[in-house]
């Protein structure tokens, strides 16, 4: 099967109103280019000097998101290139790409990371960690960050029940924080979760955007 076929089918399943990230890490610019070609517009890199690679040598309407665990000294380098940082996963990081983006004169458009899952990485805000650091100064402060909405991962396992369990921890801190501190800024807007393997328990559980690879591209090769 190859790319154009796969976005396709993909598509063809995603219900209207949930956006696609097409998770492109680790894959060729040609694969890439097919799904430009295929009409995809929205890309997903976790890697700072593969998304740059790519960004500079790929159309100028691609919206490139940072969906890794961004390390502080890579802020400054993908600032230019990225419509969408995913994962911002302490308050240190969020502080720092506030400041970068007005060095630049912008304003970036970010996700607060949760981490619900049990195994794995360890990166993200617990639920209660979030809901207390967040608070209506600290956003008013960082007035060069967009603070779009949450992203979070459920447990790498084979267990549905556990995986949907996870989106719903996600998602409910998304309504909290909604209904609270960011109750008058609908900006915050967006939660991105769900994967290959568990998009359609995402989508069930409330995702209004998703992040795949290998069902469109195909296996990665490390
Ligand atoms: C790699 C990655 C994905 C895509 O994973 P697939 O299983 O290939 O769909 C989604 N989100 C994040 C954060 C990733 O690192």
């Amino acid at each position: 099967m190859g790319v154009r076929e796969n976005l396709m089918r993909l598509r063809g399943s995603v219900p209207d109103g949930v956006v696609l990230v097409a998770v492109s890490k680790f894959h060729p610019l040609e694969s890439l280019r097919e799904a430009y070609d295929a009409g995809q517009r929205v890309f997903g890199e976790s890697r700072a000097n593969e998304l740059c690679t790519k960004a500079v040598a790929m159309p100028d309407d691609v919206q490139w998101h940072f969906i890794g665990h961004l390390q502080t000294n890579k802020v400054r380098q993908i600032l230019p290139h990225v419509s969408l940082i995913h994962s911002i996963d302490s308050e240190r990081l969020l502080r720092l790409v506030n400041a970068e983006a007005a060095r630049l004169g912008r304003k970036v458009s970010v996700l607060l990371q949760l981490h619900v899952a049990q195994e794995e990485t360890k990166f993200g805000f617990t639920p209660d960690e979030l809901l207390a650091i967040m608070s209506q100064s600290l956003i008013d402060e960082l007035s060069n960050v967009e603070i779009a909405g949450v992203m979070g991962m459920a447990s790498n396992v084979d267990d549905e029940e556990r995986i949907r369990n996870d989106f719903r921890l996600i998602r409910s801190a998304f309504d909290s924080l909604r209904s609270t501190v960011f109750y008058n800024r609908p900006e915050f807007r967006i939660v991105s979760m769900g994967m290959s393997h568990d998009w359609n328990i995402a989508v069930a559980e409330g995702a209004d955007m998703i992040r795949v690879g290998t069902t469109i591209f195909g296996e990665r090769e490390y």
